[in-house]
């Protein structure tokens, strides 16, 4: 690992300051937060990153978990993904949410990471994590070495001919499927963005993967209040039961009245370069008795242009089978 700099941050003003001094927050910046350092540490191991200064953000009042005003939910950049998990509010009114973080990981894991970290976690395909390979994400311009090569885990939606990397999260598809607003100060000032414009898809720049600015610092994440009536699930299918990323997973919420579909909300992970969700798909569910042929046409919808490569064309499948699951988990 290449020698750093750490500064422990007292405030975010100092913390955005130091952070300011350079390029941050996106891949090959020199200048990068720590939280959990799950992800960070291990690509500074690997040689992936290599900043030359960690401002660690630990010690900012920044992970709180409560309700906003208007009764949604407001959860602190540096909350721990185990604190997250087990929050009375969100294992009763945001299920989906909870079930995807337990999904993920290990428990020592979980007890590290925090929110703006899993949000921002790098892919796990395996080139990006060998610097002796070819991979447009960690060296733009070098190549795609998963297009010809191992391309199992990989994405079949809003991939390009530049980078087909999966985003690994599955937090982020809890959060996606439920609206979630990012908050952010930087330079600039605050802004909110709107997880669903958050994530870049890969076109010819996938080293840009999201849509922080140099010194742009999370503060916390939000989540509309939750819809009256709405059951909640996330379903998760890997190799094995535990500690493995999704190939395909599924975060749902429905609403019934009168046994048909009232509102629907779903997204995909481990299919797509970002958290993947179609409104249109959900709107097909709308007025819908619940069953297997609503739900697959629901899934049709979603996966419209997938483009599998030569190892993952399974994932479609995969996905109709996870999403129809979990929709009759949640509508039975
Ligand atoms: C063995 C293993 C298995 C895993 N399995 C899963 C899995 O199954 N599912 C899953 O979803 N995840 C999995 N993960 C990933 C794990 O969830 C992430 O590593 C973790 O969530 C990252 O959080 P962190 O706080 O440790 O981030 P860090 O490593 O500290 O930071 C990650 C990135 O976010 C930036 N950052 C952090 N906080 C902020 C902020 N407030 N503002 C701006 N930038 C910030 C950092 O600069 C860095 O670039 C696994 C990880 C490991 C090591
Ligand atoms: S898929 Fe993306 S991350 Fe993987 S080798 Fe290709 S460019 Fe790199």
């Amino acid at each position: 690992m290449q020698s750093f700099e750490l500064l422990r941050a007292a405030d975010p003003s100092a913390a955005i300051a130091a952070a300011s001094r350079s390029a941050t927050a996106q891949q090959g910046a020199s200048v990068r937060f720590l939280a959990g350092g799950t992800t960070l540490v291990d690509l500074m191991k690997l040689g992936v990153e290599a900043p030359h200064l960690l401002v660690d953000i630990n010690r900012l009042a920044l992970d709180g978990i409560g309700r906003t005003a208007d009764g949604g939910l407001r959860i602190g950049a540096t909350a721990r993904n185990s604190d997250l998990a087990h929050d009375p509010i969100v294992k009763a009114e945001y299920a989906a949410l909870s079930q995807a973080i337990l999904s993920g990981a290990s428990t020592q894991l979980r007890n590290a990471a925090t929110t703006a970290g899993n949000l921002l976690q790098r892919t796990r395909c395996l080139y990006f994590r060998d610097i002796a390979t070819p991979c447009n994400k960690r060296e733009p311009g070098s190549g795609c070495s998963a297009i010809d090569g191992a391309n199992r885990m990989l994405a079949i939606l809003g991939t390009s001919e530049h980078c087909i990397a999966s985003n690994p999260s599955d937090m982020a598809v809890a959060m996606m499927m439920y609206d979630a607003v990012v908050h952010v100060v930087g330079a600039q000032g605050e802004r909110q963005i709107a997880i669903a414009d958050f994530f870049l898809l890969p076109g010819d720049t996938p080293d840009r993967e999201n849509l922080l600015q140099p010194g742009d610092l999370v503060t916390h994440v939000t989540l509309p209040p939750p819809e009256a009536g709405a059951r909640s699930a996330y379903l998760k299918l890997r190799d094995r039961a535990s500690y493995e990323f999704a190939l395909v997973s599924a975060a749902v919420s429905v609403t019934m009245a009168e046994g048909r579909i009232a509102s629907a909300r779903f997204a995909f992970g481990g299919v797509g370069t970002r958290p993947w969700r179609v409104p249109a798909a959900e709107a097909s569910l709308l007025g819908q008795p619940p069953g297997e042929a609503a739900f697959r046409r629901a899934a049709d919808l979603a996966l419209a242009g997938a483009r599998p490569q030569s190892q993952n064309g399974f994932k479609i499948e995969l996905a109709r089978r996870c999403l129809a699951h979990a929709l009759a988990q949640v509508t039975r």
